[in-house]
């Protein structure tokens, strides 16, 4: 299927000469790659700076603490003395106008004669530092002699490395990768070329990591933005490509007569809000359209959004079809299934929950009673979409929390059924340009509105010397009834890391409130965690000590204090997210941010806008201000998500060029055909968007 042009960029980085297994284990940890990188993936690492060897002074006038490029005469070398071979190897050198001494810790003394003769003539490269009053430098990043100067880069490109991997090395192997760039075909129409001055594919890549001038690597230089736009257009082609199957015969209709929703709204123990009602109304209206919907349904925790994502599912049902509710996390699976169940219960409404827990008998009920058309609604996590599970006539997939999952897990769950309506829930509010970068061209639904009746939450943020105080603080909460969250950072963004913070803090407050404490974190069982969780949503238990997996989803609106230790470790996004796990209930409640000294002044400011609002939209905004938004949806990097190239704040305007572009190319070419259609094929090869290819059919 994948154009073999591309062949020579798909080769293993392992290919080059002098990469070998450790190095592969580098780079993929480097390019965050589950298998080993392929040269494309090297060739799209971008420098993110340079070293500039232009500057060619006599010694004398050398900048101490910039980097120079010296013509001298090695004079003599100074080995260490025997027996302190810590103490660094020095060579001696100099031009008509002074000396320089080249310093090196732990050097091979035959490397070093070898590489600085005596009486030689060499050129060396590095920053200049003055010691003792004479020019030193230590580790000269390049040494070369007369032959080798000539082939010097003026200017060395700088990479994101990682720990073990030489900055050489990596250039040596991103030179080479170079060297078998094809020639590929031009994807980009002449139109947007000329209009963005943008140069070849060819010349870009070799620009950026060859640079002529430091402006050369510049993200807002044309050739990174060259390299933006590709990956851009790539993107929004492929979403484009998803959107254009959104067609369904004409005549389907996925909305009945509301019989079912009727009933779970008159079960329902509190009236829908008016950005409910409106979200609902939005929905059904895009179910009874001739084309597929696809919708971004947003709102705070806790602005109830499953109550919606139910009468969606119902509204199918009415017609005897099904829905499926996919989350990213088992705790969250159940956290629906829990809210959901008895409404549908009273509705008659037949619901399941398939996780990777139901297993055996249970499992192969589940899916018989699926395949029958029994099951109205499936609740659950990436089981839903395991090969062997099977619909009798899925219409609507309702993932939640999307942004955890790909476009391929996506389509997975819409090819279960034929012209299945999409329905994604999130809890991050996420502005406007990336809803359309990431999400494409989809429709929106917020819930700006909270439920009536919530309380507003107090929130204080404490100094970790005051924790004694605050651990009797929760010893009165405990006596007079109340129930407490203590969240527990992880050291790292897994859950599979040691879990000792929790662990050590479960520990201490068990000595002082005994069986009323208990402890969950991602790496417990599935049903020890559910257990927990359901002493705490009884109150079996009053304190519970958790790790981040309360984060998403979890109900318990009894629960009305919530402490977060660690606090300045937590990005906005995620303490807004935990705090949403209390004030659901009518009870007033106060959200303790416990914070260890010093405050840097980035964590300062986080843990004000916390304690100064609520309003998730606002704290979202705040977020990309402070951060970045490769952080407000929760990507390491920032950066656009799922993008390695463009930036939002950069290329905000490729990404709408792109996307015109995009919607463009499908009007005119729609199956990607001729020679235009055979180069865009290898643009979604090449960025790893080729998902959607094959919905296009053969040809
Ligand atoms: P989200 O998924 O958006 O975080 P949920 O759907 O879990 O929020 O709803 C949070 C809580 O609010 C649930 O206990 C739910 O029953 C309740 N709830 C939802 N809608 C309303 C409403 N209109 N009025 C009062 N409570 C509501
Ligand atoms: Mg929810």
């Amino acid at each position: 299927m994948r154009p073999e042009i591309l062949n020579p960029l798909f080769a293993p980085v392992t290919s080059l000469s002098g990469v070998g297994p450790k190095q592969d284990k580098l780079f993929r940890y480097l390019l965050d790659r589950a298998d080993t990188p392929r040269l494309a993936d090297l060739l799209l690492h971008l420098p993110t700076g340079v070293i500039d060897r232009r500057a060619r002074p006599k010694i004398r006038d050398a900048v101490p603490g910039t980097v120079v490029t010296l013509e001298v005469t090695v004079d003599r070398h100074r080995a260490p003395p025997p027996g302190r071979s810590r103490a660094p190897y020095m060579v001696y050198a100099s031009d008509d106008t002074g000396d320089v001494v080249l310093t090196f810790f732990r050097a091979k003394p035959d490397f070093i004669a070898k590489l600085l003769p005596v009486g030689a003539k060499r050129y060396v490269s590095g920053t200049g530092q003055l010691y003792d009053g004479t020019l030193q430098i230590v580790h000269p990043d390049r040494i070369v002699d007369e032959e080798g100067f000539a082939k010097l880069p003026q200017i060395d490109p700088v990479y994101p490395l990682t720990e073990g991997l030489a900055i050489g090395s990596l250039r040596r192997a991103v030179a080479q990768a170079l060297t078998k760039l094809p020639k590929l075909p031009e994807w980009i129409s002449p139109e947007v070329l000329r209009r963005c001055s943008f140069p070849t594919l060819s010349e870009a890549l070799h620009r950026v990591h060859i640079p002529d001038e430091p402006v050369d690597i510049l993200p807002d230089g044309r050739f990174w933005s060259r390299l933006a736009y590709d990956e851009l257009l790539a993107g929004q082609l492929a979403l484009a490509l998803v959107r254009a199957q959104l067609r369904r015969p004409a005549g389907t209709r996925n909305a009945g007569d509301g019989e079912l929703r009727h009933k779970i709204i008159d079960a329902l123990p509190y009236a829908l809000t008016g950005s409910q009602q409106e979200a609902v109304a939005a929905i059904i209206e895009d179910l009874k359209q001739p084309v597929r919907m696809l919708r971004l349904l947003q709102g705070d925790v806790g602005s109830g959004k499953t109550v919606v994502a139910l009468l969606a599912a119902a509204a199918v049902a009415e017609v005897g079809k099904q829905a499926a509710l996919m989350a990213p996390t088992e705790i969250l699976a159940r956290q629906h299934a829990k809210t959901i169940a008895p409404l549908a219960a009273r509705a008659g409404m037949r619901v399941a929950i398939l996780t990777g827990r139901e297993k055996g008998k249970e499992r192969r009920d589940i899916l018989q009673a699926l395949e029958s058309g029994e099951i109205q609604l499936l609740i659950g996590t990436h089981a839903l979409i395991q090969d062997d599970v099977t619909y009798h006539d899925l219409a609507l997939a309702i993932v939640d929390e999307q942004h955890r999952f790909g476009v391929r897990e996506r389509l997975a769950l819409t090819n279960k059924g034929d012209a299945v309506d999409v329905l994604v829930l999130s809890a991050t509010p996420i502005p406007r340009t990336l809803v359309l970068t990431y999400f494409g061209d989809m429709d929106l639904s917020e819930l700006r509105e909270k439920p009536a009746g919530r309380q507003p939450i107090d929130t204080r943020a404490v100094s970790e010397q005051r924790l004694p105080e605050v651990i009797d603080g929760i010893g009165r909460a405990l006596a007079a009834g109340k129930r407490v969250y203590w969240i527990c950072p992880l050291v790292e963004e897994s859950e599979n890391v040691k879990l000792t913070d929790a662990e050590q803090r479960f520990e201490s407050l068990r000595q002082r409130f005994g069986d009323q404490v208990g402890l969950v974190h991602g790496r417990m069982k599935g049903s020890d965690k559910d257990r927990v969780m359901a002493q705490f949503a009884a109150g079996e238990i009053g304190v519970l000590v958790a790790t981040t997996v309360v984060e998403v989803g979890v109900d318990v609106p009894e629960a009305s204090i919530m402490v977060i230790e660690n606090a300045e470790r937590f990005g906005l996004a995620q303490l807004h997210q935990l705090r949403g796990r209390i004030g659901r209930g009518s009870e007033a409640s106060t959200c303790l941010l416990v914070y260890r000294e010093p405050l840097g002044e980035l964590s300062a400011a986080r843990l004000k806008v916390i304690r100064e609002t609520t309003d998730g939209f606002r704290i979202a905004e705040e977020d990309l201000k402070l951060r970045g938004e490769g952080d407000v949806l929760g990507t390491r990097q920032s950066g656009l998500p799922g993008y390695r190239i463009a930036r939002s704040e950069v290329h905000a305007q490729l990404i709408t060029q792109a996307r015109d572009e995009a919607l463009r190319i499908l009007k005119e070419n729609p199956k990607l055909q001729g020679e235009s259609g055979e180069a865009l094929r290898c643009l979604l090869y090449l960025y790893e968007r080729d998902e959607a290819i094959p919905l296009l059919g053969a040809g």
